[in-house]
C-alpha cells in the first residue's frame, strides 16, 4: 500500500466527480494547514468525507485544480505505472496510424494529465504542464524509454500554463540529438518540423484528419491556407491537385517550411507563401479576390474566460472575411483551438459572419474536432478544445 497524505472532501462527491472527473477544484477540499505546507506536486489519496479513499492522485495547494487523479486506487506513480499507461496510449495508435507519427499520450484523455507527448518516427517531444507531472519526470522518461525507446527525446516545457503551477520555463534535450528540422509524415506528405524553435511541440497533429478532408476538396482549385504555420493544410491541398496554394502567416520561418515541404513534395511551383499579418491581408484582399478554397486556422481567439466576447467577435469577423473571399460554389473552413469557446457558440459566430457576406447561401459540409490521437476525457467535455467547421458556400 502506498502511505501518501490524504486529502478529504468537503462534502460527498460532486456530480461531477461521480462522472469521473479527474479534476478535484480547491473549493471542494478541507485545505486545511497541513494540506497548505504540502509541497507542490505532491502524490495523495483523495477521500470522501468519511475517510473512505476514492482516487489517488497529485496535489497543488496554489492551483485552482487542486487535485489531478490518476487512478481510481492509491499506487506508486513509478515507471511501471506510466509503462502501463503509455502501453494503452501506443495500443490506440498502433491500430489507427500506419507510421509513427502522432500524438502519442494527450493528458486526462490518456489518463495522464499535465503530460503531453508527440511522437515523430524516433523522436518524442515531451511537455510536463503541472507541478505534480514535474515531480514525475525521471519516471517518466524511463517509462518512455521502456516502452517507444526513442532515439531522441526533447523537453518542451515551455507552455504558458506552466506558471499556474510556479513552474519555470525550459526546453532541454533529454537524450540523443533531435534533428531539426525533422519530417513528419501524414496523410502520404513529408512535411518539415522544426521542433525546438516551432510553436507548442512543433506540429499540430491535431488537424490531420481536417487536412485530409479539405484535401479532398481542392482537386483543380485555387486554395488560401490563412494561418498556414508550416503548410500542413496546403501542402496537402497542392499535392491533391489543387491548381494553386497560397500560405498566409506572420512567421518568416513557419512560411519556409512551408514551401520547402511543398518543394520537397513536388509541388512548390504551385504554391507562394505571403507574411504579413492575416486581418488585414485578408480583409485587403477580400476586396477583389476569390478563392475556391479558404482554410482559416488562426491561433486562439479566446485564450482566457474573461476574452470571451472579444474573441467570438474576432471569429465572425474572420468567418465573415473568409467567406467573403470564397468564391460561389466554393469552400470555407473555419477552426477555433480556444477550449474557452463552446462548439456551439462557435458554431454560431461563424453562421453571423458568413450571413453577412455576399453569398446567397451557405452548408455545413463537415464538423469535426481534433484526430483520435487527441482523446477526450468524457467527463471534461472542454478538453475537446479543437472546433473545424467546413462549409459550401453559394
Ligand atoms: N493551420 C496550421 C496551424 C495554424 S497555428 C497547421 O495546419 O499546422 C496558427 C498560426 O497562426 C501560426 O502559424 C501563427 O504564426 C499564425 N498567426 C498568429 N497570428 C497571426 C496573424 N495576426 N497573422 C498571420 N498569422 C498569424
Amino acid at each position: 500500500m502506498t502511505k501518501n497524505p490524504v486529502i478529504r472532501l468537503k462534502s460527498r462527491e460532486s456530480a461531477r466527480l461521480r462522472l469521473g472527473s479527474p479534476w478535484v477544484f480547491s473549493n471542494e477540499i478541507t485545505m486545511d494547514a497541513a494540506a497548505k505546507a504540502l509541497p507542490p506536486g505532491t502524490a495523495v489519496s483523495l477521500a470522501a468525507p468519511d475517510g473512505t479513499v476514492i482516487g489517488a492522485g497529485y496535489f497543488n495547494p496554489k492551483s485552482l485544480i487542486s487535485i489531478r487523479l490518476l487512478n481510481k486506487t492509491p499506487r506508486p506513480f513509478d515507471a511501471g505505472f506510466f509503462a502501463e499507461r503509455l502501453r494503452a496510449a501506443l495500443a490506440l495508435r498502433d491500430k489507427l496510424y500506419d507510421a509513427p507519427f502522432y500524438r502519442l499520450v494527450h493528458a486526462e484523455g490518456d489518463g495522464l494529465p499535465g503530460l503531453v507527448i508527440d511522437r515523430f518516427g524516433d523522436t518524442c517531444v515531451v511537455q510536463i504542464t503541472t507541478a505534480g507531472m514535474d515531480l514525475l519526470e525521471d519516471a517518466i522518461l524511463a517509462a518512455l524509454d521502456q516502452v517507444i525507446a526513442p532515439k531522441h527525446v526533447l523537453l518542451r516545457n515551455d507552455a504558458p500554463s506552466r506558471t499556474l503551477e510556479g513552474l519555470d520555463a525550459e526546453v532541454r534535450v533529454v537524450k540523443g540529438a533531435p534533428p531539426s528540422p525533422l519530417t513528419v509524415q501524414e496523410n502520404g506528405i513529408n512535411y518539415l518540423a522544426d521542433l525546438s524553435g516551432g510553436q507548442k511541440t512543433g506540429w499540430y497533429f491535431d488537424q490531420r484528419d481536417n487536412r485530409a478532408f479539405v484535401a479532398r476538396l481542392a482537386k483543380g482549385a485555387n486554395v488560401l491556407d490563412a494561418f498556414s504555420y508550416t503548410g500542413g493544410f496546403g501542402v496537402l491541398a497542392a499535392a491533391s491537385g489543387a491548381q494553386h496554394v497560397t500560405f498566409l502567416d506572420a512567421s518568416e520561418p513557419a512560411l519556409a517550411w512551408a514551401m520547402k515541404a511543398a518543394e520537397e513534395n513536388g509541388v512548390g511551383e504551385k504554391c507562394h507563401a505571403v507574411k504579413a499579418d492575416a486581418m488585414v491581408e485578408l480583409e485587403k484582399r477580400a476586396a477583389n479576390e476569390r478563392f475556391d478554397v479558404v482554410i482559416c486556422d488562426p491561433p486562439p481567439f479566446v485564450r482566457a474566460k474573461k476574452d470571451l466576447e472579444s474573441g467570438a467577435r474576432a471569429y465572425r469577423k474572420l468567418a465573415r472575411i473568409g467567406a467573403t473571399l470564397t468564391a460561389p460554389g466554393g469552400y470555407l473552413l473555419l477552426a477555433s483551438c480556444s477550449h474557452n469557446i463552446s462548439a456551439e457558440r462557435f458554431a454560431l459566430e461563424c453562421a453571423a459572419g458568413i450571413a453577412r457576406s455576399d453569398h446567397a447561401s451557405a452548408t455545413l459540409i463537415h464538423q469535426s474536432g481534433a484526430s483520435a490521437d487527441h482523446p477526450v476525457h468524457p467527463a471534461l467535455p472542454e478538453s475537446a478544445y479543437l472546433k473545424a467547421l467546413v462549409y459550401r458556400l453559394a
